[in-house]
């Protein structure tokens, strides 16, 4: 070891969970993982393990050929096939894959996809409670949460039950390697939003603390190396690390202002809802910086930054995402939209929620400006 790396491990302090030794709650969520590479080998026994001889396949139809890859590792547990999920989970659709759950007597479900494949997994069990297997392949995190976002006539409505959650999730990271950089990177930057506002939720607790920083620290080294070389198996496998841990802080937290925003601005103007979480995340940070010091402290660490919010936009822009919401589609009237959005239904957030701040951290996202605010606590936390 260098001496310099020496000197990195002295400076770098323990994550201190101080603030929650009060009294905290945590649930654990119980799903079985399976991670690695050539895990999709394991379908049959893990199948097996859930007694399923007659599972459905689920799948969006741009990844008809996993889906096929995974029949064929399936080995004859295979009763039928819908390769027909859609962003958001719209309802008829869901509708159309339970006529077939039902003609061919599924005894479970198997979805392979990112978080439109799982939706419709989630859909199905909710309203049959047929166990979930999911095999994710991006990094929306979606497997690891009970809850469920559906869309019927333009509304979408999120619901949270048990039934939701996936019994089992394989992670195959041979299954990311095609992901197309582009959406790694915003897919990368979203699972990184999860994991942020679980750091500074009012019912977080130390153990998701520590997931949390973990799964920035992880994203943000995977995500430079993933669009350097989209190959990088050793990239590839800390992002789907990451993923998993942002998956967990999402399921086991509640979100805040960031996520109000962004679910505000993707309904309103049908923004792309990855990479406007990018563009949003580090004026968020900035706004909630000083009322949110632990946090701030540990994405100090995990960014190795003083400055996270700066740091986050630097990955971003870095990752190539657009980081002005106007270059993506958000028109200049949005900012006053938006922030009056951000303030209807109170919901807890670090910092109070305040209109014209708000609206100033909006005007920052919408031309794209790069924060700079220090964050004094974090100093020396690396
Ligand atoms: P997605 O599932 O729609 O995937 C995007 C596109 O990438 C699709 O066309 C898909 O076929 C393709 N793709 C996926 N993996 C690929 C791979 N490895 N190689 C090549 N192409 C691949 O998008 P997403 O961002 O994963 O998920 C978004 C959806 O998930 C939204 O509906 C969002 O609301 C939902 N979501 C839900 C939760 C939750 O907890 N309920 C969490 C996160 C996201």
């Amino acid at each position: 070891m260098s001496s310099d790396q020496q000197a990195t491990l002295v400076a770098a302090p323990a994550a201190d969970h101080g603030q929650w030794l009060d009294g905290f709650t945590y649930t654990a969520h119980a799903s079985r993982v399976v991670f690695g590479a050539g895990t999709v080998a394991q379908l049959p026994a893990e199948a097996g393990r859930l007694g399923l001889s007659r599972v459905c396949v689920i799948a969006t139809p741009g990844q008809e050929a996993d889906a096929l890859r995974i029949e064929a590792s399936l080995d004859g547990r295979v009763a039928g096939r819908f390769l027909h999920a859609q962003m958001h989970t719209p309802v008829d659709v869901t509708e159309r894959a339970l006529v077939l759950v039902r003609r061919v007597q599924a005894d479970g479900i198997v979805a392979i996809g990112g978080g439109s494949a799982t939706g419709l997994a989630k859909a199905i069990a909710y309203r049959t409670d047929l166990p979930q297997i999911v095999v994710p392949t991006t990094y929306a995190g979606s497997e690891m949460t009970p809850i469920l976002g559906e869309t019927q006539d333009g509304v979408k409505v999120t619901r949270r039950d048990p039934k939701i959650l996936p019994e089992v999730v394989v992670y195959d990271v041979d299954l990311t390697m095609s992901l197309p950089p582009d959406v790694s990177a915003a897919s990368g930057m979203n699972a990184i939003a999860h994991a942020v506002e679980a750091l500074y939720a009012f019912d977080g607790n130390p153990v998701i603390a520590l997931l949390a920083e973990a799964a920035v620290a992880a994203l943000a080294r995977a995500l430079p190396a993933i669009i350097r070389d989209p190959l990088d198996v050793a990239a590839r496998t800390q992002a789907l690390y990451g993923a998993w841990l942002g998956g967990i802080c999402l399921g086991s937290t509640s979100m805040a202002l960031h996520h109000k925003l962004c679910h505000a601005l993707g309904g309103a103007y049908d923004l792309p809802h990855a990479q406007t979480h990018a563009a949003v995340l580090p004026h968020v940070v900035t706004y909630n910086a000083p009322a949110a010091r632990q946090a701030m402290a540990a994405l100090s660490r995990a960014l190795g930054s003083s400055d996270p919010a700066a740091a986050l936009f630097d990955l971003a822009a870095c990752i190539h995402i657009p980081m002005a919401l106007r270059d993506i589609g958000m028109p200049h009237q949005g900012i006053d939209a938006a922030a009056k959005l951000a303030l209807q239904n109170v919901y807890p957030n670090p910092r109070p929620l305040e209109y014209y701040a708000i609206r100033g951290l909006l005007a920052d996202a919408w031309v794209g400006a790069r924060p700079n605010g220090a964050c004094p606590e974090a100093e020396g936390t690396r």
